[in-house]
């Protein structure tokens, strides 16, 4: 795009996307995928999708690949990986346009997300000197020991609103512990895991190692089905998570997928004005509230009437493309009008309508929805319980926070919940009370950061464990014990 308004830089022709098989491109012969830019609807890519016979020749690929892969020292398989951060830092700049323009992210927000999967492949590089295991004398004579060791094929699928980070929260973990790895990029953003297998390859990945196939449903069925393949990494909508969650598990497989979410913000009237304002605005405009951590529900406790103010004024001030990034699909912009007419039905007020914002000409042919605020919203209505999606936060007025952790206890999902506020003992009564598997103090997007581990819980995650961080070695691995004698003692007994 030339004289653009924004950052971002579109593919100046069409990419045509091939499924990475066993180190090499392959066409897939089931079908094709457009891919359009939510910047302005122009075609940006085209990726084939994979046969069932193809997912399973990938898979066998995969499988061979990692007999080798298993058997390299940690210390080597962490020298590709050093590699791959090396190409992914020099071409950054290249992958984040790429991603920004399939995505509709803003560029900041897109870069921003790769570096925060750099930071998880720090993690993954810290394993090699940390991750030791352990030996001790239990008794006289005899030893244990456990060690960590790769579960074989392992699949990962994805969602399209973090077309790099969400991926990057696996790949080096899972390789880094030598598994043979299969990816399943979102069918909406498939062109950014071109790149990552590109920069893999040219890591020294051994072929068969790292594999993408592209598509829907029929691949990740084939993916889940298939008996080399012995876990499953998920995230997306809860509705998918838990389809993925139940045939994995009824296999007799190991899954952990990670769902939706509505999360909570807490506002309490002695918070600091700059903090909430800046924070709950950006909390859920940012990724153009396409984030499973953005603010959705804004639980106004008291008098906070001057804090609403900051955050409408903050909001009012964004500008559609330059500042904030678009949304994904046509039908998801039709969706958000429509449930935003649903809200006002149902006797919201709104403070901002988002349905007014305009994009620049340029981008006319985009997916837009400014940032809209809903006052007054009734807890139990639509837009107080349903993940929407979209740069859209509901406000429920509540008369103590008594009222307002009950409400975020009432909803089934549990990824977020946020306080703002300057009272240290309130903030830890929030802590304590949310209901969600991370919780903000002042923060409006409380992401761990490594080395603290990501996942919610209740509808917002099946299974156990987290998927960053150190809770997730235990899930790409198996932990294998061994116990050790060499000489008869003499008071041995049948456990020593
Ligand atoms: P989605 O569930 O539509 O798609 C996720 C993945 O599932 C994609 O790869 C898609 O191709 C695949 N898929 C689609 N239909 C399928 C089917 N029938 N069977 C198996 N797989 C299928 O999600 P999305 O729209 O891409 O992403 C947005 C959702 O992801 C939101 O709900 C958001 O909250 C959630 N999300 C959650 C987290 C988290 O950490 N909990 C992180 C990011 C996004």
């Amino acid at each position: 795009m030339s004289n653009s308004s924004i950052k971002t830089q579109l593919p100046k022709s069409k990419i045509t996307g091939l499924n990475w098989i066993a180190g090499r491109w392959v066409a897939g012969e089931a079908g094709k995928q457009e891919v359009r830019s939510p910047y302005n609807g122009e075609l940006i890519g085209e990726v084939s999708t994979p046969t069932v016979a193809q997912v399973n020749e990938a898979i066998e690929a995969a499988g061979r690949a990692f007999v080798e892969w298993s058997q390299t020292p940690i210390k080597e398989r962490s020298k590709v990986l050093v590699q791959f951060r090396a190409i992914l830092l020099r071409d950054q700049d290249e992958i984040t346009h790429l991603k920004s323009a399939e995505s509709g992210k803003t560029f900041d927000e897109a870069k921003a997300g790769l570096m925060k999967g750099v930071e998880v492949l720090d993690f993954a590089l810290s394993l090699q000197n940390l991750d030791l295991g352990g030996k001790l004398e239990v008794s006289r004579g005899v030893s244990c020991e456990f060690r960590r060791e790769p579960l074989g094929v392992i699949a990962n699928i994805t969602p399209f609103n973090f077309p790099a980070m969400v991926p990057m929260w696996t790949i080096p973990i899972a390789l880094a512990l030598g598994n043979s790895y299969i990816w399943k990029p979102s069918d909406k953003t498939p062109l950014t895991a071109l790149r990552i297998a590109e920069a893999l390859k040219e890591a020294g990945l051994p072929a068969g190692v790292f594999t993408v196939l592209h598509g829907g449903g029929q691949t990740v069925n084939a993916i889940i089905d298939h008996p080399l393949v012995k876990a499953v990494g998920f995230v997306g909508s809860t509705k998918i998570a838990k389809l993925v969650y139940q045939r994995g598990t009824a296999l007799g497989k190991r899954v952990l997928a990670l769902g939706g979410a509505k999360n909570h913000i807490v506002l309490l009237p002695d918070a600091n004005p700059d903090l909430a304002g800046t924070g709950i605005s950006d909390s859920f405009t940012g990724c153009a509230g396409q984030r499973c951590m953005a603010a959705s529900v804004l639980l106004a406790v008291g008098d906070v009437d001057r804090h609403v103010e900051k955050i409408v004024a903050r909001a009012s001030s964004l500008k559609l493309g330059p500042d904030m990034g678009a949304i994904i699909t046509k039908a998801q912009v039709e969706f958000l009008h429509a449930a935003i007419s649903r809200a006002e039905k149902a006797g919201a007020k709104i403070l901002l309508d988002g349905r007014k914002a305009k994009a620049p000409a340029d981008l006319d042919g985009g997916n837009w929805l400014g940032p809209t605020i809903l006052d007054w919203v009734k807890p139990g209505s639509e837009a107080s319980t349903d993940e929407l999606f979209g740069p859209i936060i509901s406000i429920i007025r509540c008369k103590d926070i008594s009222e307002a952790m009950k409400i975020e206890a009432a909803s089934e999902y549990g990824n977020a919940c946020s306080v703002f506020t300057s009272n240290g003992p309130l903030a830890e009564r929030v802590a304590r009370e949310a209901t969600a598997g991370m919780v903000g103090v002042n923060v409006g997007v409380p992401v761990p950061r490594e080395p603290f581990s990501f996942g919610g819980i209740g509808a917002s995650k099946f299974g156990h464990g987290d998927i960053t961080g150190h809770h997730s070695l235990d899930f790409w691995t198996n932990i294998k014990k061994i116990t050790v004698k060499w000489e008869k003692q003499n008071d041995s007994n049948w456990m020593s």
